[in-house]
């Protein structure tokens, strides 16, 4: 009974700590890591203890005889990754070794206490790396009201398993040494200077917050829209609630089929009956219910083989929708099988091989994968119409008609006051999450590296910054800050009245989840001031705590 990674892995590499035989690769210190699509249990191997499963942040391990039908094809996508052997092997040594937590060597000047921008996975793994060494403090300075990033506002709510690992960062939360600044706005409340005359460095974690342009024409016309917002607006991000997004066309098209193209064309396709039951904004199921979409085509300008989803991305689709391609399309899903691949990529072109015919008449919502197709311009004269594409590589020219169009051609980052930037990549220049000419100045997660990977990617790469920033620590370099840490939080009040801190969050949390009346796992506030209305009934921590916490600063 070989226990089975299954679609919602965030590959944050847990589950190869845990593993007492190294059957869990690629482990973080791989080749491979870095870009994995997720990771896989060796069958042969696993002497099945289930060590994994409980170390497991977002419960996507499994033993094979409890998998659903739908995590079946896990099973075999488990074993392919690991070359085919006889018999049983011997337990292997554990050999993946564990990531040393930077030792802080404490100077006089007090405990280093470092500011995060940002409350999403890379700044909650940062946060984690820090204290692992005792009397280190992290302040971590989030602009919403509630905290997670893009765990809350960026993955589908149909993927509630994924949103498991807020309960491990809650966790990290809660340790000793963690404060919340919640609803604060790093940039227009305080300054980056500010910031660092109260902590020896800054590490921003501030993700990726736009979304990259298609620059043709007819881009501007109501009509057209970004799949980024598109995500924030059905996961009741405050700022995209009163997003315009017309549902009467009988077609969306989507531009770019990469991960979050398949989100939108699945919450687009999905029974709003089924929505109802998990976290979606009431807004947003509202117009779902009086969606008259039947097909979402997803265009991409490559062929099936350069497909930019991932393979458990793909499994998970194709078990919860109905998906088709043109006869075309099978055509050149063909011709790339006939071409020798990688097994990964063999395997998506299988499982697109065996798609129904988009030439049937359509039943219930579904999804089109379509490609070859460069977009050309926006057809429409006041509002969009549809799509004029280039097919890759010709002059010939294909339309298509489309209510909404909706560009999913991956996130960018944005400049940060006080930081260069590098515009063509869109991301803090850095080495190592060293701020480039800015000392106390580190970055981690997707403004570091660019809107690439899951997760759990984030883990290493906040390791790596936390890592350099200790280094920097030790050996002198980090400017100790100007003002006491008992200043702090006057001065962040003093600048914005309405922080929310550990117990606000949790008061919103907690009218959240009674908001969703058991039904759902939570029914969102998608306003700032419903939120903050929330934090206020949070009741004041008892008297002796509040003197142990005056002690502690
Ligand atoms: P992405 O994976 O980078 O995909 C971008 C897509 O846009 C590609 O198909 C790309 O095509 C296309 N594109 C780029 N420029 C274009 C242009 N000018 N014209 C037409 N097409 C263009 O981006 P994403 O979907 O936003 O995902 C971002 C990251 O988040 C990825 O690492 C993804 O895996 C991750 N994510 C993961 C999950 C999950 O695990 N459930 C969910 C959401 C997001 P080319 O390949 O031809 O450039």
């Amino acid at each position: 009974m070989p226990h089975v990674v299954t679609q919602s892995c965030c590959s944050d590499g847990s589950c190869v700590y845990a593993c007492p035989v190294n059957c869990i690769h690629p482990s973080p210190d791989e080749p491979g890591f870095a870009t994995a699509e997720m990771l896989y249990i060796d069958p042969v191997a696993c002497v099945d203890c289930g060590a994994c499963v409980s170390a497991c942040p977002v419960g996507a391990i499994a033993p094979d005889s409890k998998l659903t039908p739908e995590q079946l094809p896990f099973v075999e996508l488990n074993a392919a990754f690991y070359p085919k052997r006889e018999g049983k092997l011997p337990p292997t040594s554990k050999l993946a070794p564990v990531l040393e937590a930077p030792v802080v060597h404490a100077q006089r000047g007090g405990p280093l206490t470092v500011a995060i921008v940002g409350s999403g996975p890379a700044a909650i793994y940062a946060a984690d790396e820090l204290l692992t060494q005792q009397g280190v403090r992290v302040n971590v300075f989030e602009k919403l009201p509630t905290p997670y990033g893009l765990v809350r506002a960026g993955v589908a709510p149909d993927h509630q398993t994924t949103k498991r690992v807020t309960a491990l960062f809650d966790k990290i939360a809660a340790r000793p040494g963690f404060t919340f600044y919640l609803n604060v706005d790093v940039g227009s409340d305080l300054t980056h200077d500010e910031l660092l005359a109260h902590h020896h460095a800054v590490i921003y974690a501030v993700g990726a917050p736009t979304d990259r342009r298609l620059e043709v024409d007819g881009i501007e016309l109501p009509g057209t829209g970004t799949a980024t917002e598109f995500v924030a607006w059905y996961n009741g991000h405050p700022d995209f609630t009163d997003l315009p997004v017309d549902l009467s066309g009988e077609r969306v098209v989507i531009i770019g089929n990469g991960n979050v193209a398949l989100d939108v064309a699945r919450i687009l396709t999905t029974d709003p009956d089924v929505l109802a039951r998990t976290d979606i904004a009431d807004q947003a199921l509202d117009a779902l219910r009086t969606s008259r979409v039947q097909e979402v085509v997803i265009a991409a300008r490559r062929g099936p083989a350069a497909s930019a989803f991932t393979l458990p991305e793909l499994i998970g689709l194709t078990a919860a929708c109905e998906v088709v391609l043109d006869p075309t399309d099978h055509q050149r899903v063909l011709a790339d099988l006939a071409e020798e691949t990688d097994a990964l990529t063999r395997n998506k072109l299988e499982i697109l091989s065996k798609l129904g015919d988009a030439s049937t008449p359509i039943t219930r919502p579904r999804i089109r994968l379509a490609y070859g197709l460069t977009p050309a311009r926006i057809l429409g004269d006041t509002t969009a119409a549809g799509v004029e594409f280039t097919v890759t590589g010709t002059d010939d020219r294909v339309q298509m008609s489309s209510g909404l169009v909706l560009t999913s051609i991956g996130y960018r980052g944005k400049p940060i006051r006080g930081l260069p930037f590098d515009d063509a990549a869109a991301v803090v220049p850095n080495e190592g999450g060293r701020v480039a000419d800015t000392p106390g100045s580190y970055v981690a997660g997707w403004i570091k590296r660019g809107p690439t990977g899951f997760i759990g990617t984030n883990k290493s790469c906040a390791a790596e910054t936390v890592h350099n920033l200790v280094a920097d620590y030790n050996n002198g370099l980090l400017t100790e800050p100007r003002h006491k840490s008992s200043a702090l939080e006057r001065f962040v009040r003093g600048r914005q009245p309405a922080v929310i801190d550990a117990a606000g969050w949790k008061a919103i949390d907690d009218a959240e989840v009674a908001r969703g009346g058991g039904l759902r796992p939570r029914d969102k506030f998608t306003s700032v001031t419903e939120m903050c209305a929330a934090a206020a009934t949070a009741p004041a921590p008892p008297l002796h705590q509040r003197l142990l916490a005056g002690l502690r600063r």
